[in-house]
């Protein structure tokens, strides 16, 4: 299956992607973790990318599609993925349909603004593993560390309160017409994230029929 978890920043897409992904064992591909890999590396990708990110703008599309080329066409892509963060753009979407990807279904986490801004003060995320945890809502096992790999949670920059404002403010602009894009096509299953991971899993799996 080919998915793609669409929803503004802070709605739970990186959540929902891996609880998917472990029932249908296929790779979850986060653009968002991958630049912030480049960026740790330090990579000329990662210096551009810098810029971007830290104002909660969003990365020039060449740069992203050229990336996401490049990641699905490594051999654990091939039984199907899930797309986290990726398509943001309408020409991104273009260029995903450009390079013959079939899209099966656009799963679209909806969350409204005033409960982003609140959820996103609390949550914490692994500068390692990119794994990503709440204060309130899901915290990690043992206090300030991830459960995956063990490293020291941190709050993301981009998840200060003014710059969630600004990223919030580009995806009204620039990624919400990316639904229609889908809609029209027939793809997109619209799903309540406000209530809790749990419950969202629920309504995710019951939209994706597994
Ligand atoms: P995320 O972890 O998905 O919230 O992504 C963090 C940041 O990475 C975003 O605020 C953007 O600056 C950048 N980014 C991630 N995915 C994309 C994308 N598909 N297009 C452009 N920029 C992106």
């Amino acid at each position: 299956m080919k998915i793609i978890l669409f929803g503004a920043p802070g709605a739970g897409k990186g959540t929902q992607a891996e609880l998917i992904c472990q029932r249908l064992a296929i790779p979850s591909v986060s653009t968002g973790n991958i630049i912030r890999e480049a960026i740790r590396g330090g990579t000329e990708l990662g210096k551009l990318a810098k810029n971007f990110t830290d104002n909660g703008k969003l990365v020039p599309d060449e740069v992203v599609i050229g990336m996401i080329k490049e990641r699905l066409a490594e051999d654990d892509c091939k039984g199907g993925f899930i797309l986290d963060g990726f398509p943001r753009t309408v020409p991104q979407a273009e260029a995903l349909d450009a390079m013959g990807v079939e899209i099966d279904v656009v799963l679209s986490i909806e969350v409204n603004d005033d409960d982003i801004e609140r959820r996103m003060s609390g949550r914490r995320s692994c500068p390692t593993c990119g794994a990503t945890f709440h204060l309130q809502n899901n915290p990690p096992k043992q206090e300030g560390l991830c459960d995956k790999c063990g490293a020291g949670l941190v709050q993301r920059a981009d998840d200060a309160a003014e710059t969630v404002r600004a990223r919030l403010a580009v995806y009204h602009e620039q990624t919400e017409p990316v639904k229609d894009y889908y809609k029209s096509k027939g793809k997109l299953r619209e799903i309540d994230g406000t209530k809790s991971i749990e419950k969202t899993t629920e309504f995710a799996f019951a939209a994706l029929g597994i």
